[in-house]
Formats: structure tokens, C-alpha cells, sequence
């Protein structure tokens, strides 16, 4: 331990079995300003105003990064909100959400909309939100002042994104977009499903699962992400491919990185917790496009993850009203999937089940996420990263009730599913959320 450590006193010293890049240990951590000044072994003796000491059965992880968040406000604020949207990512042990630039109206698609959403997001944080920006046609001329605002990156859509004040961006404007955006160094991600092979699918619905499935089949994310590597390859852009649900594309994801292709991907905690076979009739709360698919597909994402095919994992939350969710049928119901507060519980109860170490999971959604979006002081306990943690017990069991999450609608999959691992408390920036008073700060690319 340095000298300068011992004599110091801290706001915060935390005291118990810590996870950092260096593994599980026992530590005490000291926090200033909100920020980690100290990371030393258990018996260092860090003095501070406030020593909490973690139960035997807690363990301190960086605070979760959600770069996959849509927060829906304003516009469709009945959807999701912020103060609901932070307020359910603190409950799951997420200290930072980017929010997606569609569902809310205005979308995110100029600066005049970025300020409207910072003004209403600013005063209802719970927890720091970020924002990308949206490219969608005729607005490449926006995405340079976006960028010089501090949105993450820029979402696209290969085919109707369900909102109409959203539309597509044709293959030819998408890398026009690139070739942009590529000259400031940002992000295009992709929504890659292929428009032409979901119209030549059979497109008959109803209550079964399987008619939905066979109407988005892996063709077509398959074709969709063939497309987009294609484009980054060409034009040098970084490119990220969302919510990765098709197995089958792995294999050129792979050979597209080993060739230098500037790709990430991620998948979500639905694709890797449920599967098509296990879907009743009429349970819409599990509709979102790509759809879950089958249980070997699961299998094989998992791997995708172990051998870093895919990079991260974030939750697609996309809620919309109950009524508009739970019409019993695949073709009319929303599709998106609530997530946000139950994304580390999930993972973890199949992970620990695959013999898959914490340590991986909270890699994949924490550090590799905030790496995602350039945020360097966010996901790791290490000097210098801001106070962001989840105190979680990952040995208590508990079960899913929709009507306790924090989310806005109560509607979800997994609602009566038991999990294993409880979040008991969020901090952000050394002080407890207690979805009280709202301290989330609005970040901004390379803020923090
Ligand atoms: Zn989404």
C-alpha cells in the first residue's frame, strides 16, 4: 500500500470481496469525489467518513453499462420514461444507460432533438445516460453536429424500424453514412435484418410462436449483416451489429474480424435465456425482432460469446403500453422485450449453469460495453474509474414478479421465472441510488 493511501481519508471506503480485472479478492476501496482513489487488499486500514462493509455473501462489481436502452420519451412517454427506465437499471445494478434515438418523438436524428431529449432526460435520472444519435434517409449533414454534441454513435435500420417517423436507410445512403462518419471516427450500429428475404418468408400470424419465427427467419439477419460487413469493409467505418439473435452469421463475423474489419457485436439476455420451443401460445411479452429462436441457436451464441465473437451483452429494452404488448398475437403485439432491471440476474443463472465464471459476465456487460462506447471511466473497479458499483449476492435465489419491476408497463417473459443472483444496492459516483433524488449525469462522448 502507498503511504499517500494510508494517510488519507476518503468519503467512502468499501470493504469486502471485490471483483476487479485482477479477479475475485477481498479489498477495501476508497472513493473521492465520486471517483475510486484507492483499490487495496483487505487490512489496509482506509479510513473514511463512511465505511460500508459488504456481507459475507456480497460481492462488489463495476456498475453495469446498458448501451441498449429505449427510453421512449418524450412522445411515447407512456411506453417508458426516464425516471422509470433509470430507475429499473439501478434496481438491476446498471449505473449507465445509452439511450436509442427512436420511439421518442422527436427521434434523435438532430441536434434540436438532442436538446429536447437532454432537457427532459437531465432532471428524472436516476442513474448517467448517453445518447446516440439516429441516421435515417437525407440526414447525413446531421450526424457531424450530433457527433460534436456527444452522441455515442449513430443508429440505422435495414428494414421498417415500426415507427413511422423512423424510417430505413437504403444500402447506398448507409455507406454514404459510413464514409462520414468514418471521418470523425464515430459508430454506425446496425439493425441488420434484410428486408427482401423477410418479404419472400411466410408472413401468417396469429397466437403460435412458430408463425412469427418462419416470418423472420435467420436468412435474413444473415443476409442483413453479410450487407453491413460488406460496407465497413469497403469504407473503413466501425460498425456494430445490434441485438445479434441468428447463429449462422457467426462464422463470417469471425472471419470479417480476423481480416480487420472494424466490427462489434452484441446479443441480449432473451437470446440466451429463452428459446422458441419453450414459448406458449399468445405470450407476446416474449415477441422482438430477430426473434428468439431455437434452443441449439442459444447453444451456439453462447459459444460466440466465450470465443469473443460477440463482444457484449445489453438489454434491447423496448417496451411499449400493455395493451399494445399483450394482444395474444405475434402479427399486431409490439415487439420488444423488457429487460433492463433483470440482465445480470439472467445471465448469471445461465451462466453458472454452462460453468461460465462471473468474472466473464460482468466483462461482457460492463467493460466491454463502456469500451463499446468510449466510456473509459465507466465498467472497471480500478483507480481513477468513477464510484459506479452493483452490490450483488450471486447465490440468492429469487422469482420474477412482474408488478415489483420498476419499468413503466408490467409486462415481461420473465415474469414468475426464479433466478439466481440479487442486486441489493447500486452506487453512482460513491453515493447509494435511492430512486429518490435523481444524481445521474447526462454523459457525453469522451466525457468520462
Ligand atoms: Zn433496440
Amino acid at each position: 500500500m502507498t503511504e499517500s493511501a494510508a494517510a488519507r481519508r476518503y468519503d467512502l471506503v468499501v470493504r469486502g470481496r471485490v471483483l476487479t480485472a485482477e479477479g475475485e479478492a477481498p479489498r477495501e476501496i476508497g472513493v473521492t469525489d465520486g471517483r475510486i482513489a484507492a483499490v487495496e487488499a483487505s487490512g489496509a486500514g482506509l479510513d473514511a467518513e463512511r465505511i460500508v462493509d459488504l456481507a459475507d455473501d456480497e460481492l462488489l462489481l463495476p456498475g453495469l453499462v446498458d448501451s441498449h436502452v429505449h427510453v421512449n420519451e418524450p412522445g411515447r412517454t407512456e411506453w417508458e420514461g426516464f425516471a422509470s427506465a433509470t430507475r429499473a437499471a439501478a434496481a438491476g445494478g446498471v449505473t449507465t444507460i445509452v439511450d436509442m434515438p427512436l420511439n421518442s418523438i422527436p427521434p434523435t436524428v438532430n441536434v434540436d432533438a438532442l436538446d429536447i431529449k437532454r432537457e427532459v432526460a437531465g432532471p428524472q435520472a436516476h442513474v448517467d445516460v448517453g445518447f446516440w444519435g439516429g441516421a435515417v434517409p437525407g440526414n447525413t449533414a446531421d450526424l457531424r453536429p450530433l457527433h460534436d454534441e456527444g452522441v455515442f454513435g449513430f443508429k440505422c435500420f435495414l428494414l421498417p424500424s415500426g415507427v413511422d417517423e423512423f424510417p430505413p436507410l437504403p444500402l447506398d445512403e448507409i455507406e454514404q453514412d459510413m464514409r462520414e462518419i468514418a471521418a470523425f471516427d464515430s459508430l454506425l450500429i446496425v439493425h441488420a435484418e434484410d428486408p427482401q428475404t423477410i418479404e419472400t418468408a411466410p408472413q401468417t400470424f396469429g397466437p403460435g410462436y412458430s408463425g412469427f419465427l418462419a416470418s423472420r427467419p435467420r436468412d435474413a439477419e444473415n443476409t442483413g449483416i453479410a450487407a453491413v460487413i460488406e460496407r465497413a469493409r469497403r469504407t473503413g467505418a466501425r460498425a456494430h451489429i445490434l441485438h445479434l439473435s441468428s447463429s449462422d452469421a457467426l462464422p463470417m463475423i469471425a472471419e470479417a474480424k480476423r481480416d480487420g474489419v472494424r466490427l462489434t457485436v452484441e446479443t441480449c439476455p432473451h437470446y440466451l435465456s429463452l428459446a422458441a420451443e419453450e414459448i406458449p401460445d399468445g405470450a407476446t411479452a416474449y415477441k422482438c425482432c430477430p426473434p428468439i429462436r431455437e434452443q441449439a441457436n442459444r447453444d451456439l451464441l453462447w459459444h460466440g460469446l466465450l470465443d469473443g465473437t460477440i463482444d457484449c451483452i445489453v438489454s434491447d429494452h423496448s417496451p411499449s403500453t400493455a395493451e399494445l404488448k399483450s394482444t395474444g398475437d405475434f402479427g399486431t403485439a409490439w415487439g420488444g422485450v423488457s429487460s433492463l432491471q433483470l440482465g445480470l440476474s439472467l445471465i448469471w443463472s445461465e451462466a453458472r449453469e454452462r460453468g461460465i465464471s462471473l468474472e466473464r459476465v460482468v466483462e461482457w456487460m460492463s467493460s466491454a460495453p463502456a469500451n463499446l462506447v468510449g466510456l473509459q471511466r465507466k465498467g472497471h473497479v480500478e483507480v481513477g474509474a468513477d464510484a459506479d458499483f452493483a452490490v450483488f449476492a450471486p447465490e440468492e435465489e429469487f422469482t420474477v414478479e412482474v408488478a415489483s419491476l420498476r419499468h413503466k408497463n408490467p409486462v415481461s417473459p420473465y415474469d414468475g421465472k426464479t433466478l439466481t443472483g440479487v442486486v441489493r444496492r447500486t452506487v453512482l459516483r460513491g453515493l447509494e441510488v435511492d430512486g429518490e433524488t435523481p444524481r445521474g449525469e447526462l454523459l457525453r462522448r469522451g466525457d468520462a
